[in-house]
């Protein structure tokens, strides 16, 4: 998934620090200009059978695994097509790591889902301790790709990190998708049409800026346990409260549409990453307010 948002910010910093890089993306929501030059390509799906030739070739140290259906909205109409590609997918991408031998066998670094593994929280800042229960397809699929790495652990001994990350926002991320609130309110302001937020409004979520997500993959990769570590501020902001900060940054003056909540979201969200701090030194450095004109900045050289 490195030619995605998250993942091609990734691909930037491992190649910044010297490593060699190669990508597996299908291209489907990823995009070629976003990749770095360094990084070499291999332009083809997780589902299929080259797959494993390219993991026994390359015989990587880590494998990120980023490449995903992403949007709750998409999981919820199409629950098979995400099954499909979150669940099989995730499998044969695991087959592929366990076909190398044990001695020469990656670490697999899983970029779970923090805003959509626990349900409606019973608590807030929600702990990793806190019971996993997916109200979309694709919570359910995440949460099914961490069940089988802890499978593969213990049948096949695979070593693995998950991080489970909160609302991920900043410069790269598609503002004509489903999902990425603050992509789609900035494309939408900058060009002066109308905002949409679906339910009251009140809906809170834990926005973090990509930067600081990246470390957190580094992180992970360096000192992670087989477990999973929640990425996030751990504060909640409410989208109406930010359709607001971004109008203002940008100057945009026109009230929000209301539409229905869609199914499949929550009311609330917002992570404890204390363990990700205890465990691996990571802390969110960005600003709400700095990560959303650095993000605004970046789509206003898009437009
Ligand atoms: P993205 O859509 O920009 O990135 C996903 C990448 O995977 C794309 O480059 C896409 O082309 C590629 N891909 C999709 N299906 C593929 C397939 N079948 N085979 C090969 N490549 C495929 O999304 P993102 O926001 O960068 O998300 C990256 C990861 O982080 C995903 O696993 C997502 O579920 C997870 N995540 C994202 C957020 C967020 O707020 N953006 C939050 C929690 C978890």
């Amino acid at each position: 998934g490195g030619a995605g948002f998250i993942g091609s910010h990734l691909v930037d910093r491992l190649v910044s620090r010297g490593d060699r890089v190669v990508v597996v993306d299908n291209l489907s929501s990823g995009r070629r200009e976003n990749l770095n030059p360094s990084a070499e390509l291999h332009h083809i799906d997780i589902r299929s059978p080259d797959l494993r030739n390219v993991v026994k070739t390359e015989s990587p140290e880590v494998v990120f695994h980023l490449a995903a259906q992403m949007s709750v909205a998409v999981s919820a109409r199409e629950p098979l097509l995400d099954a499909e590609i979150n669940i099989l997918g995730m499998l044969n991408l695991l087959e592929a790591v366990r076909a190398v031998p044990s001695d020469a066998r990656a670490k697999v670094v899983f970029a779970s889902t923090g805003g959509a593994i626990y349900g409606e929280p019973e608590s807030l800042p929600v702990p990793e301790t806190h019971p996993c229960r997916p109200v979309s397809p694709y919570g359910a699929s995440k949460l099914a790709g961490e069940v089988y790495l802890g499978t593969y652990r213990a049948v096949y001994g695979l070593d693995y990190s998950v991080v489970r990350l909160a609302n991920v926002y900043g410069p790269r991320q598609d503002p004509h998708g489903e999902a990425g609130v603050v992509a789609i309110f900035g494309r939408a302001m900058l060009a002066g049409e109308p905002v949409r937020i679906f339910g009251d409004g009140a809906d809170e979520r834990d926005y973090i800026f990509v930067g600081d997500v990246v470390r957190a993959f580094e992180l992970a990769s360096e000192r992670g346990g087989p477990t999973a570590y929640n990425i996030g501020t751990g504060e909640g902001i409410a989208v109406a409260t930010l359709a607001r900060q971004m109008a203002s940054l940008i100057g945009y003056d026109r009230a929000p549409v209301q539409a229905p909540p869609r199914p499949g979201d929550l009311r609330k969200i917002r992570l404890d990453a204390s363990k990700a701090r205890q465990e691996l030194g990571w802390q969110p450095r960005v600003q709400l307010a700095s990560g959303l004109a650095e993000t605004i900045e970046f789509l206003r050289t898009r437009q």
